[in-house]
Order: structure tokens, then C-alpha cells, then sequence
């Protein structure tokens, strides 16, 4: 392939702009993230239930669906996400359901296609984001998954562009840093993968202050590495 220098995040971010569009399609935001050398889970763009089938056997079972659609933003609210698709027929029933559930939960959604990517196995899940604080301008988070972030609020904040020393601070700093470190039979996670990922979501959101939300969320990480499942951009 050929390099694609930060060319490719200008036209997408300026295409969204043109269409009056504020929240990235999950292709185009991993899209970015891949630019920023952020490691997403493998993906492509399905437009009909035969090439979701072909995308599914070239990537290698199994496989997760997901709606892609300006107007659905929480794509599993809206049953948009159906998750280790094993088989040819169990890919085949998925996209016509993600379709429907779409359409149930939003009759006139706009539909971009469905998602067909790479199933990441199991791991901790991370959280890195970035909100632009009026005050402070872009400013990154970072957190655990799930209950962590949304019950227990444990995460930490710092002013871009950040550091590798900030990036450290910013994960051993919350409550939960035990967790990464290791524990019973769940081995230590990489951190110096999740110190890579904040420092590029540093420079993504220093380099495009138009971005006013950067949400990777998930991020699996791993023993060796990590892989950001999710990401949502949205533009001010
Ligand atoms: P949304 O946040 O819009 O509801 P996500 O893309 O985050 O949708 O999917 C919901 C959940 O499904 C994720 O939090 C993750 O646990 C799981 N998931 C999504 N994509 C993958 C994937 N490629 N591999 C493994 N798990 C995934
Ligand atoms: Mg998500």
C-alpha cells in the first residue's frame, strides 16, 4: 500500500464537515486511528449480505457485526452489535439482524452498511478518550472499562499534549492500576502498549482541533499489545 502520510484524517474530517455530519462513522474514526498509529481490530465495510460473508471468510472466523450509521451513535443500544459469528449461516442471519434492530430502534436511521470486522478475544478493557475543556483545550482521560469508568469514576485526566511520563501517571494513576499490574491468574497487561496508544491520541486530538470527542472505547489490552475495538470522533 501506499503511504498515506496525515492526508487521509484532513479529508475525512473535511468531508464530514461538507455533509454536516458531527459524529464519525466507526470507520472513519478507526480510520484516523490507524493514521495516528493507533491499533484498531481489522475491518471492512459490508453493502449487502454477500460481501459481508466474503469479509468475514478473508478475515477469518470469528467475526463481530456492527451497524454503521450517522444517525446511531451507541451502536449495542441499538442491538447493532452481535459479537462471535462463527460460520458462514451465523454471519448471514447477524447482518440481516443488525439491519432490522436498526430500523426498529430508529425508522429512519441512514444506513452506511454493516461493519464486518475481527473478533479481539477477551481481555481487560480500557478506556482512552479526549474532551476539548473550553478552558483547558484538548484534554486526554483514560480509565477501565465498564463499571470502572461509569460507576466508580475511576479515571485521570491531563492537559495535551501529554508526555510518556504524563501517559505513565495517567495509568498508574487510577485506583484500578492493581488491575493492569496483574492479579491471580490474570497475567500484566502491556503497558507500555497503552502508554503508545494515549501518546498518539495526544498528537490525533493536538494535530485536528476540530475533534471535540475522541472515545476509544474499548481498548483490549493485552499481555503483548492492545487493540482498540471501538472509537467515536465528534467534531464541534
Ligand atoms: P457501542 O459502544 O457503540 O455500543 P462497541 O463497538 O463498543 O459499540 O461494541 C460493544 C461491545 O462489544 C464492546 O464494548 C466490546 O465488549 C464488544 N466488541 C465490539 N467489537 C468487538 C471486537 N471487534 N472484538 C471483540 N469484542 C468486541
Ligand atoms: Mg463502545
Amino acid at each position: 500500500m501506499e503511504a498515506t502520510a496525515l492526508n487521509e484524517t484532513a479529508k475525512i474530517i473535511s468531508q464530514a464537515q461538507k455533509e454536516g455530519r458531527k459524529a464519525l462513522l466507526e470507520t472513519e474514526a478507526k480510520t484516523i486511528c490507524m493514521e495516528y498509529g493507533i491499533p484498531v481490530t481489522k475491518f471492512k465495510l459490508a453493502k449487502n449480505v454477500g460481501e459481508a460473508v466474503e469479509f468475514a471468510e478473508q478475515l477469518g472466523y470469528p467475526v463481530v457485526l456492527k451497524i454503521v450509521s450517522p444517525d446511531i451513535l451507541h451502536k449495542s443500544d441499538s442491538g447493532g452489535v452481535i459479537v462471535n459469528l462463527k460460520s458462514k449461516t451465523e454471519v448471514q442471519d447477524a447482518y440481516g439482524k443488525t439491519l432490522e434492530n436498526a430500523k426498529r430502534y430508529k425508522a429512519t436511521a441512514k444506513i452506511a452498511g454493516v461493519l464486518v470486522q475481527e473478533m479481539a478475544p477477551q481481555s481487560t478493557e480500557v478506556i482512552v478518550g479526549a474532551v476539548k475543556d473550553p478552558q483547558f483545550g484538548q484534554t486526554l482521560m483514560f480509565g477501565l472499562g465498564g463499571v470502572f469508568v461509569e460507576i466508580l469514576k475511576d479515571v485521570t485526566f491531563k492537559i495535551a499534549p501529554i508526555t510518556r511520563e504524563d501517559a505513565r501517571e495517567m495509568v498508574t494513576g487510577i485506583k484500578a492500576y492493581p488491575l493492569l499490574k496483574g492479579y491471580r491468574n490474570t497475567p500484566a497487561t502491556d503497558v507500555d502498549a497503552i502508554l503508545n496508544i494515549l501518546l498518539n491520541a495526544s498528537r490525533l486530538v493536538m494535530d485536528n482541533p476540530q475533534i471535540k470527542e475522541l472515545d476509544l472505547n474499548p481498548v483490549l489490552a493485552y499481555e503483548k499489545g492492545a487493540k482498540t475495538v471501538d472509537a467515536r470522533i465528534i467534531l464541534e
